[in-house]
């Protein structure tokens, strides 16, 4: 079938909450993607900083089938051997000591959401269940995750349950305002992700840790875009150098195999007690497996300190663009792999998106203003050059217009 067939079928059958681009995908490699009529794309975007490990990387194919052809499912009536080695590879990454599994973000913030609640009710502490979570803050589409998600667009018409308080990112005069003594956690993104790729500000998150500790409260970050690689260490908080209570991993863990985790300390582990929370599908050994495949092909061929050193040259190529361009650029941030090109008021990332889509570079839009680079970390410098320098003359044409 052509791509015109496809997309009026796809007009015809698929619910419409999404607007995709109207390109259909067939095949990638590496950094690259193909639509059905065999045109290239170089791929900038990984399909939100999920596929780490680029498409159709051989050894991660290899992995999810032949755990495809050993054993997909037993659900968590029973042990399997896949998960348990995940969660021993996830917890010495990241130094944490408990790993629940389940499937998506918004149901690793979930679990997240459920385990403070159910830490303070288990004590006895049962009026300590407010949270506090960010502006533009981005946790999920479930009402759970939603209820912390920071920006109104998404949550308007759904009745998100509440007693989350929102403050602005990097305000740690505002947090500590609301630390009263029904505050069971704060919940951060070490960098905000869809909010526009916005970096903690210095002595940010040292400041909520301190904060957590002075009230008693958990301190859980939201790791699903920022962890597994992503920022040039395992995970967001290593960069920082703050230990969170917890965390939750989707994105990246998998490779595009849907999978998500949340991670706890010791202290938590009895926190959500047998009957308490559960997921049919989570820690199943093929999702696993490919997880565990993604973890050892970033250590083999060393993407992590790539991912930094990587992303530290994109930096610089994203503040040559805003430098040469600063009608249009306001300027460039982000850490590791995880860069936002930041556009001038007035113009609209969403609406450029589709200019550099034609000239066959793949990105997406990160709040309002933020063209985001989070391309696979198999990526290489001539890529990288390669998209940056086709972004530079769609956005220098439309200096002109
Ligand atoms: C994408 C994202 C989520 C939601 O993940 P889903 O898998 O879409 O449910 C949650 N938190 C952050 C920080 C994200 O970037």
């Amino acid at each position: 079938m052509t791509s015109a067939e496809l997309l009026t079928k796809a007009e015809t059958y698929l619910y419409p909450n999404y607007k995709p681009a109207r390109i259909v995908f067939a095949r990638g490699k590496g950094s690259e993607l193909f639509d059905v009529e065999g045109k290239r794309y170089l791929d900038l975007a990984a399909g939100v900083a999920v596929c780490a490990v680029g498409h159709a990387h051989p050894d991660h194919a290899k992995a999810i089938a032949d755990q495809a052809a050993t054993l997909i499912h037993v659900s968590n009536y029973f042990y399997n051997d896949v998960n348990v080695r995940l969660a021993e590879a996830l917890c010495q990454r990241a130094g944490m000591a408990k790993a629940f599994f389940c499937n998506s973000g918004a149901e690793a913030n979930e679990a997240a959401l459920k385990l403070a609640r159910r830490h303070f009710f288990a004590k006895g502490e049962t009026s300590r269940s407010r949270l506090v979570a960010f502006h533009s803050a981005f946790h999920g589409r479930t009402l759970g995750a939603l209820s912390m998600t920071g920006t109104p667009k998404y949550k308007e018409g759904f009745g998100a349950p509440g007693g989350v308080s929102h403050v602005t990112y990097g305000d740690l005069d505002a947090v500590k305002a609301e630390m009263k003594d029904d505050v069971c956690a704060v919940v951060v993104e070490p960098l905000q992700g869809e909010g526009g790729v916005v970096p903690p500000p210095p002595g940010f998150l040292e400041g909520l840790r301190e904060l957590c500790d002075r009230s008693g409260a958990l301190l859980l970050m939201d790791e699903v875009q920022t962890g597994i690689g992503r920022l040039g260490a395992w995970f967001g908080f290593q960069r920082a150098g703050v230990r969170p209570d917890a965390i939750t991993l989707a994105k990246g863990l998998g490779g595009g195999v849907p999978i998500g985790a949340m991670l706890t300390s010791e202290a938590l582990a009895g926190s959500l007690p047998p009957g308490t929370h559960g997921s049919t599908f989570g820690g199943n050994p093929l999702a696993c497996a490919a997880a565990l495949s993604v973890l050892s092909i970033l250590e083999r061929e060393k993407l992590v300190d790539g991912a930094r050193d990587k992303g530290d040259r994109l930096g610089k190529l994203l503040a040559g663009v805003a430098a040469e361009l600063p009608s249009v650029c306001e300027g460039e941030r982000g850490q590791g792999l995880l860069r936002g090109l930041v556009l001038r008021e007035g113009f609209v990332a969403r609406d450029i998106l589709p200019k550099i889509a034609a000239r066959g570079v793949l990105l997406t839009a990160a709040g309002d203003r933020v063209l985001r680079f989070s391309p696979p970390l198999v990526v290489t410098d001539a890529e990288l050059q390669e998209g940056v320098s086709i972004v530079r003359e769609v956005l220098a044409a439309s200096a002109k217009t």
